[in-house]
């Protein structure tokens, strides 16, 4: 899925192993914001994306650094041993928890706008260290 191949490489985060992906996200905002970049570039969050983020996600502190109108959400997939190639949604700690059992599984946060579609990949983290 093309939201979860950012353009730009990450950092390293600070759990280990995992790669935080707020270097990328500022460099896309200033892109947009000088112009460079239009907001259908920088807005274009899938449909499934849109749906899952209405459905299964959970409320940011942030607002929309887009629009500005509304409160983002984060949307977890986990992907890994014995999931489905489109990743497993996560809604609540407890499911992240009993996913971590099995080696080799990544949580992907991803940060959705449902007011405009700001979509993001923040991190993507070791499940043992995310469910921590
Ligand atoms: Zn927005």
């Amino acid at each position: 899925m093309p939201f979860l191949q950012p353009d730009s490489p990450g950092r390293p985060g600070s759990a280990p192993g995992s790669v935080d992906y707020r270097f990328a996200r500022r460099q896309l905002l200033h892109r947009f914001r000088s112009g460079e970049l239009g907001q259908n570039d920088v807005c274009d969050a899938q449909p499934e994306l849109m749906r899952v983020a209405t459905n299964c996600s959970q409320a940011s502190t942030a607002a929309c650094p887009v629009c500005g109108e509304r409160q983002l959400r984060v949307v977890r997939f986990v992907f890994g041993n014995k999931l489905p190639s489109g990743g497993r949604v996560v809604s609540t700690r407890a499911e992240l928890r009993k996913l971590a059992s099995a080696p080799g599984r990544r949580c992907y946060s991803v940060e959705v706008c449902l007011g405009c579609r700001w979509n993001h990949l923040l991190q993507v983290v070791p499940l043992g260290a995310a469910a921590e």
